[in-house]
């Protein structure tokens, strides 16, 4: 009984979907960096300098540098989620522009997409909105276009790799489908939306032990083909079939070693791919404007 109101309890306050967690933001992050060429490095560092939240990064960052701080500016999408400075569309009263100058929006709905049985995407914008900012570093005519730009793409490159921001739209990409998690003491019971996200290691993960774990998945994945928007979401929705466990626990589906360790292999090459798909995308978009812009 006991376990059943605690997994009761659990579903009725299960979170909304957030995104990988912040140690898998800065893991593809870390992954990208390295992709990227030092010109083209700069060129990042000094468009992200000039973001209204840039202090904060650099605070977070800690003193390791701008790869670090660019694994901040990953992770500002969903920072913003709880931020009063922000605020969402259709909820609430809108806040002022960020620093006079910037969408003061949280955009919660880029973050995901839902997709019918049939693959038809019925809710949320990322593949859509992963094109456009792709496009917009190309085209864009000001800066300040950019320095928007950049953290967005960092972040959502990355949430189209995590299965479940491909969701089902039948249980809105798994926040309705709770699971029993023996492995974790603190949420034994959660979404498996959550579970994914949760898979990249504690959030808390910066500094030293963020570049090691991010040259271990470097090492033990080979660079994926790069394909395109496309590609990552079909992906993504072709490992639903496995992203699901199937054990039947005591009273929900249940996580067990087998699905948990396939789970964490799962995460760990899809970080490293989206890390080396989002440094070369940046490579590419940005190269035009590196020869010309950068001193
Ligand atoms: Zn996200």
């Amino acid at each position: 009984m006991q376990r059943f109101l605690i997994a009761l309890c659990c579903l009725l306050c299960s979170l909304p979907a957030a995104a990988w967690n912040g140690a898998g933001h800065r893991l593809v992050a870390v992954i990208a960096w390295q992709q990227l060429s030092a010109p083209t490095r700069a060129f990042v560092s000094a468009a992200l300098a000039d973001h209204p939240d840039h202090s904060r990064w650099v605070e977070r960052a800690g003193g390791h540098g701008a790869a670090a701080i660019f694994a901040e500016a990953a992770t500002w999408a969903d920072s913003i989620r709880n931020d009063p400075r922000y605020y969402d569309a259709g909820r609430g009263e809108p806040t002022p522009p960020i620093g006079g100058r910037f969408d003061s929006r949280r955009q919660r709905h880029w973050h995901y997409v839902d997709l019918d049985a049939t693959g038809r995407p019925v809710k949320g914008e990322l593949d859509r909105q992963v094109e456009r900012l792709s496009r917009l570093l190309g085209t864009a005519d000001a800066p300040d276009e950019i320095t928007y730009a950049l953290p967005w793409l960092a972040h959502l490159v990355a949430d189209l790799h995590q299965p479940l921001h491909v969701g089902r739209s039948d249980d809105d990409g798994g926040t309705r489908f709770t699971v029993e998690n023996p492995f974790s003491k603190r949420l034994p019971f959660l979404s498996l939306h959550a579970y994914w996200d949760e898979l990249p290691g504690p959030s808390s993960l910066r500094g030293r032990r963020l570049q090691r774990e991010a040259a271990r998945l470097l090492s033990e994945h080979r660079p994926p083909a790069q394909g395109d928007v496309d590609l990552w979401r079909e992906e993504s929705r072709h490992l639903h079939a496995s992203a699901y466990p199937h054990q039947a626990g005591s009273l929900l589906p249940i996580v067990d070693e087998a699905f948990q360790r396939q789970a964490r292999a799962t995460a760990e090459r899809r970080l490293s791919e989206a890390g080396y798909r989002l440094g070369r995308l940046l490579e590419a978009r940005l190269r035009h404007r590196v020869s010309r812009e950068t001193p």
